[in-house]
């Protein structure tokens, strides 16, 4: 089988111009108490771009006092934010959507070159967070308690009450999208909020925070701050901050778990997976396979939900194998300010090198690999996608989360067995099932374990459904109603209207 990849070749001239354009070398990444201002760390970082591995500035990492600063800020903030009434919250996060929405291309070509995915995905991105914004303005007004009546003239209510300073931490995938996620709910309930974006991302969070403060937050209320581990481990040690919301990798999340429960600090962790998509003998094939690609080809692959492992039964296997091949053959790899650009860079060299070790650790242990080779396109960090076959549950990319754009594909006899294996795995993101026996597709969702599950289709998402994950997935969800509990304390309050009873007196 020839394996031939379009792709659109890069103009690195065009694309140094879009870097350029977003005057990065003389930002001030740090951005505290509405204003931004120079970070004051002692160490610093590149920030690369990964479709020509260009440098496209060098940042400094936030100090201790910086956090400190922003911390100080969050709290000045929390006692006017924490005070002001849900409506008028509301037209605070709506503001932020209508100048979200304003600015979109540009954002959209920020987060092109900062993530290295293909303009359509970080345009479709940039919807995903001001449509994050108008949910959440909708919803902030409605945030409320209980009334309980007791006996007697007696009765009791609860408060829904801010949990007060939110450190926020990102992960590069989806910068705006993540940044999104964490601040429109956390602001829609009365909380304020130091974030630290990713070191391989941060470029639209900071203009996310601008955004906000123009749209009407007040000064203090958003902070930025820039950094890699140590920064992100003072913030969870922080004794000022009161929750910690995390989006990053299974190891990362149970270090922040262990700091954070030190002071029993609220934690909310959106960490990796390895998720199975399963394909059953009477399932519309091309929706199955058009839903395979959507589930491992997205962002060049590195998306935490994604289908990594698909079952499909023995008698479709190799339909399966020829229409899946066929559809990775069409993936235009490339440029990815290029609008007929499919896919585009990976993040990094060192995470480019990371996913080609599984793909060679595949082979070795006998999978047969379609793609999955290093693409030359100017200097920067590019892949052929990859479809392993013949694989067994066993084999390290089959358990590991690879998180590049390569899927393993799995064959099946029983429903049993399928459910079985699907579950073998410590992680517990999400799942997908294909079948036109309703009765079974609901049965297999039930029995995955899995917070976020498919029938007849995959990775399909919208703010209003809660998000989040099982088993060493993390903990506690993002987005729909239930992210309200999550950034929110509930207080009961015991009103008497008699006297006090004692047997004392
Ligand atoms: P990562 O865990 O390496 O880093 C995530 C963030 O944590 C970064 O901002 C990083 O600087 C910071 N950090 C690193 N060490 C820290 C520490 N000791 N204390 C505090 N902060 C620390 O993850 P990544 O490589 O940025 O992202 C990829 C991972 O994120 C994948 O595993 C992916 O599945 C996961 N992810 C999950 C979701 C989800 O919603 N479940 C979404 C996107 C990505």
């Amino acid at each position: 089988m020839s394996r031939l990849f379009k792709f659109v070749k890069l103009s690195q001239q065009n694309v140094s111009c879009q870097a350029m354009n977003l005057n990065l070398q003389s930002r001030k990444w740090n951005f505290i108490n509405g204003t931004p201002v120079a970070p004051t760390g002692h160490e610093s970082f590149y920030l690369f771009e990964p479709s020509t591995g260009s440098i496209l500035c060098q940042i400094d990492e936030s100090s201790k006092s910086d956090v400190d600063a922003a911390v100080r800020a969050a709290q000045q903030a929390f006692k006017l934010w924490s005070r002001t009434s849900g409506l008028e919250k509301a037209e605070v996060l709506r503001n932020t959507g209508k100048l979200l929405r304003e600015r979109s291309k540009e954002l959209a070509v920020a987060e092109t070159v900062d993530a290295g995915k293909p303009i359509w995905e970080s345009k479709w991105d940039i919807q995903t967070a001001f449509d994050c914004f108008e949910y959440f303005a909708g919803l902030s007004p409605t945030i409320s308690g209980q009334h309980i009546k007791l006996s007697g003239d007696n009765w009791a209510y609860t408060i829904r009450q801010p949990i007060g300073i939110v450190g926020a931490i990102g992960a590069w995938n989806y910068p705006i999208q993540i940044a999104a996620w964490k601040l429109a709910p956390a602001l829609a309930c009365g909380n304020t909020v130091v974030f630290k974006p990713s070191p391989l991302t941060p470029i639209n969070t900071l203009t996310l925070a601008e955004i906000l403060k123009e749209a009407g937050v007040p000064d203090g209320a958003v902070n930025v701050v820039q950094g890699q581990a140590a920064t992100g481990q003072y913030m969870c040690e922080h004794p000022d901050v009161n929750k910690i919301t995390f989006t990053g990798s299974v190891p990362v999340g149970k270090t922040i778990s262990k700091i954070a429960s030190e002071s029993l600090k609220r934690v909310t962790l959106e960490l990796g997976g390895k998720s199975p998509l399963i394909i059953f003998e009477d399932a519309v094939m091309k929706n199955a396979v058009n839903a395979a690609l959507m589930g491992n080809f997205l962002s060049q692959g590195q998306v935490c939900n994604n289908a990594t492992r698909v079952f499909v039964q023995e008698s479709i296997y190799d339909q399966f194998v020829d229409m899946i091949c066929e559809g990775v053959e069409k993936i235009n790899v490339g440029n990815p300010h290029d609008e007929q650009t499919t896919m585009g860079a990976l993040i990094s060299e060192q995470h480019l090198d990371k996913v080609l070790s599984y793909v060679d650790s595949a082979a070795r242990e006998g999978a047969v690999v379609v793609g999955g080779k290093r693409m030359k396109i100017g200097e920067g960090y590019f892949m052929e996608p990859c479809v392993l076959l013949n694989c067994r549950d066993d084999m390290k990319a089959v358990r590991e989360e690879i998180f590049g754009p390569v899927m393993s594909v799995l064959k099946f006899c029983t429903e049993d067995e399928v459910l079985e294996r699907a579950n073998a795995t410590k992680f517990g993101l999400a799942g997908g099932v294909f079948t036109e026996n309703l009765a079974r597709g609901h049965r297999v969702v039930a029995g995955l374990q899995g917070g976020v599950q498919w029938i007849n289709n995959y990775n399909t998402f919208t703010v209003e459904v809660p998000f989040g994950g099982l088993k060493e997935s993390g903990y506690g969800r993002e987005n729909g109603l239930a992210a309200i509990e999550h950034f929110t304390e509930l207080k009961t309050v015991l009103v008497e209207s008699g006297d006090v009873w004692t047997p004392f007196d």
